[in-house]
């Protein structure tokens, strides 16, 4: 069995920007400008004074589809998103405070989650979605490009973006994530544009889907 293909679960122009140590085959998709960015350039100083809001981001509220066709094997909806980005208090917070309070369970991290079960008994997570966003519920069919919720910035996270990983058991606490490709994406960075059909495009590359 090859590599598993999948529709990209966001359309436009995004980068994997999977923080130092996150696992490799999981990708953390952030929606970008054409600089590459995930907001505008000219509110960096506001982010550093932290005052700037998850409206500021590309990323916030995008539309998230379903990457195969699935059956919903679990969901959760209610966690709730942080509205201003502090990079600050969200790294002590996650790295600190939470599992000091015990708080270090799969579903504080994830915040809101929906994980998929395709035809070839292979599992998507897509996490910290946006607080009630979630369309689908548990036991619910999907079809492929089907909007089944919506980027927010829920559970541990420093920026507003979607969590993705594809797994061989449902468990997102025991499952170890396994590589995928799109099945199509551009690569446009200006440099080096071009169709890819069959890598996935490098961390902090702007790509097209
Ligand atoms: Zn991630």
């Amino acid at each position: 069995m090859g590599l598993s293909k999948i529709k990209s679960p966001v359309k436009g122009d995004w980068s994997f920007m999977n923080p130092p140590g996150h696992h490799p085959d999981a990708k953390d998709f952030v929606a970008v400008d054409q600089n590459g960015k995930p907001y505008e350039v000219a509110k960096v100083i506001r982010h550093l004074c932290y005052k700037l809001s998850v409206e500021d981001t590309y990323s916030w509220e995008k539309k998230i589809f379903s990457p195969f066709e699935a059956e919903v094997i679990a969901v959760k909806n209610d966690a709730k998103d942080r509205m201003t980005l502090n990079i600050f208090r969200d790294l002590v917070n996650g790295l600190i405070i939470a599992p000091k309070n015990g708080k270090n369970d799969v579903e504080y991290f994830l915040g809101n989650y929906i994980i998929l079960k395709s035809e070839k008994a292979e599992f998507a997570l897509l996490a910290h979605l946006r607080q009630g966003s979630v369309l689908v519920s548990k036991g619910m069919k999907v079809k492929t490009g089907e909007i089944i919720a919506k980027v927010g910035n829920s559970g541990n996270t420093i920026q507003p973006h979607l969590h993705f990983q594809i797994m061989k058991e449902s468990d997102p606490a025991k499952a170890i994530p396994i590589p995928f490709t799109f099945e199509y994406s551009q690569v446009c960075d200006g440099k080096t544009e071009g169709t890819m059909d069959s890598t996935l495009p490098k961390n902090w590359k702007k790509f097209r889907v």
